[in-house]
Order: structure tokens, then sequence, then C-alpha cells
């Protein structure tokens, strides 16, 4: 072990927190080896070796979006362009029911910010899942979406959240969070809620008794200082209130977009990001390797990292593949299972907020 990392062993073997200097610490060692052994030991003392994930669905009803993110490939700014869609209530229901499988637990939906839509849209498609799919926890609407309904519509978080919560809403999504530092929001995505804006959502979601979740996007043009800053504030708000289940960190993909030329993250960056958020979070339980970002591989790998979720079937997911995400569209449930396994690991299929699924063999 390089010689810097050797007082922040001491730290995690004696369940100290980390640091703002030690995040950055870690980020500045080349010691990837040593970071993915202190933050699996980490996992193993949460978790053992069980590695989560679940049977899921990702409905994304429209990709019209007025705010205009640099990295974003998934979204087109007005309704009429090309390969702009919104689905109706009913074309979402017919979408839904091509998809889903008895058994399966969970709808994930995140959308555009979509300036040709009625509020009541939302609590509409929310209450036809209730209705028609009423084994699926329903996870949606981004804490930036739900910004954006409050801003537009004339409500406060409270009132928002509160219609949809009566409409089917199960919890949040974690997306939308990207970077929090300023500097780097100015200038990718300078159109949508800020980062205080994001904090005070999930605020206001945990306050209402919805559980939500995190995540961070990293590898466009942000330093290692401002990660750090950005898992602090995640980590601060935990100690508020207790309500993020799992951190995402999403890797940056540059197929698409207007970044083209900047070059994505390497497998050890992701593995790095995954193993320092394990030991830098303390307080948020679990830490998702997104096979959807990081690859089958090297998600699989990140199980041994700090991890101990691999998310789940997702079934065609738009965000990601839009912006040259090469993984497959879905992973079939014994397949999830064989990669855990295969990592020595042991594979448990939960629900949304992580209770246990029981099947028959
Ligand atoms: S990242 Fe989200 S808010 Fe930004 S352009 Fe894409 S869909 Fe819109």
């Amino acid at each position: 072990m390089t010689p810097s990392l050797v007082p922040i062993r001491e730290k995690v073997e004696a369940g100290k927190r980390l640091s703002a200097a030690d995040g950055e610490a870690l980020f500045a060692s080349p010691d990837l080896l040593s970071i993915a052994q202190m933050a699996h030991g980490v996992r193993l003392k949460k978790h053992g070796l069980t590695t989560y994930y679940n049977w899921n669905l990702h409905l994304n009803s429209t990709n019209v979006c007025e705010a205009n993110c640099l990295f974003c490939s998934f979204a087109r700014l007005k309704t009429g362009m090309s390969q702009a869609f919104t689905m109706s209530i009913e074309d979402a229901e017919r979408w839904i029911r091509e998809r889903y499988r008895p058994g399966m637990t969970e709808i994930h939906i995140v959308n555009g910010l979509n300036p040709d839509l009625d509020f009541d849209y939302y609590p509409s498609l929310l209450r036809m899942i209730r209705r028609e799919f009423p084994e699926l926890h329903i996870k949606a609407f981004t804490a930036v979406e739900i910004h954006y309904f409050a801003k537009k519509y004339g409500l406060s978080y409270a009132e928002v959240l509160s219609v949809l919560r009566d409409a089917g809403l199960g919890s949040l999504p974690g997306g939308g969070a990207e970077i929090f530092a300023e500097r780097v929001r100015r200038k990718i995505c300078r159109d949508k809620a800020s980062a205080d804006e994001w904090l005070a959502v999930h605020r206001a979601a945990h306050g209402a008794g919805l559980k939500s979740n995190c995540t961070m996007l990293y590898g466009t043009i942000e330093s290692p200082a401002e990660r750090i800053d950005h898992l602090i504030r995640l980590r601060s708000l935990q100690d508020e209130t207790g309500g993020f289940q799992v951190f995402i960190p999403l890797a940056f993909h540059n197929e698409g977009n207007r970044m083209e030329r900047v070059p994505p993250p390497t497998a050890v960056d992701d593995l790095r990001v995954i193993a320092i958020s394990r030991l830098m979070l303390d307080n948020i339980p679990h830490i998702k390797a997104y096979w959807v970002m990081l690859g089958v591989k090297t998600a699989q790998t990140a199980l041994l990292c700090g991890a101990n979720d691999m998310d789940g079937t997702v079934t065609e997911e738009k965000v990601y593949h839009m912006a040259g995400s090469h993984s497959p569209d879905a992973l079939g449930l014994s397949e999830i299972r064989r990669l855990i396994t295969s990592a020595g690991l042991s594979p448990q299929e939960r629900t949304t907020t992580y209770g246990t699924v029981h099947r028959a063999a």
C-alpha cells in the first residue's frame, strides 16, 4: 500500500468518517488495488457477500426537453423534431403491456422537461400504471423533473410530491444530480435545477416519507475535488434525513451529444469512483454498479470494489444507449445471478426499497 493511504486505512478500519482531504488523497493515489480492497472490506462489513438486483422495466414516455444539457444524447429540444417522442397515456399503457411480465417488481420512469404537457399528464400516467400493473412499484421523476413541475405549474415541491404520491408514486430515482459544483453545472447543464434545488427536492421527498436514490455523473470536466464535494453534500443531506437508499455513480458517455471530444472514463476510473464512493458515503447503505453505464464486465468487477447492487434487468433503456452505451438492452435474471455468483458473491433479488423477494426455484 502506498504510504499516503496508510492513515486512511487506519480511519476506515476504525470506522471513522473520511474527510474531504482524505477523499482527494484517494483520487490522487495510483494504488487502485489498495483502495478497492478497503472499499470491499467496508462492503463486506455492511452486507457480507449479499449482492442485490431487481426485476424492472424502464419507461421514458417523452424525450422532449427544454433544457439543453451538453452531455445529453436522449433529449430533443422540441416536439416534432426528428426522434422526438411523447407517448399518450394509452401509448404508455400499450408499451408497458408489451414488455411487462408477471413477477416484475418495479417500473423506473424518467423523462425530459416537456413544455407541451399539462401537469395532469404525470399523475394520469401513474394512475394508469397503478390500475393496470398494481404489482409494480413506481420509481419515477428525477428531482430535476419535480423542480420543473413546481416551477412550471406554480406548486411547491411538497404539493407536487403529494399529488404524485396520491397517484401512485412510490419513490424517486436519483438522476439529474450530475455534479453539484456550480463551475461545472454552468458549463454542462445550466438550464435545469441547481445543486441546492436538487437537494431541496430530495429533502422534501424524504420529509414526505418517500425514499430516493442519488447519483453523480462523472467523467466530463469535473475535478477530483468537485467529485468529493458532491459526495460530501450527499452525505450531509443523508445525515439530516436518512432518506437515500443507494448511490449510483453514472459514467459519462460521449456519443450523440455535444461533448464528443471529451474522452469517456476508463474502467480504472470507473472502479476508482465506485471504491471511493463506498469509502466516503459511510451513511448511504448501498452502492450500485449500474451495468448499463459501466458495461457488464466492469459492473461485475465493481462488485469486488465496494458495490453491492447490480441494478436490474432494465429492459429497453434509452437514456444511455442513445449516448453510445454498448451494454445489452436488457439482462435476464439468470444472467445477473450468474455474474454475481461467478464473482464469488451471493445474489439476492430485492424490491425497490430493498425488501427481499422470494421466488420458487
Ligand atoms: S439530461 Fe435531462 S434535463 Fe438535461 S437535456 Fe437530457 S433529459 Fe433534459
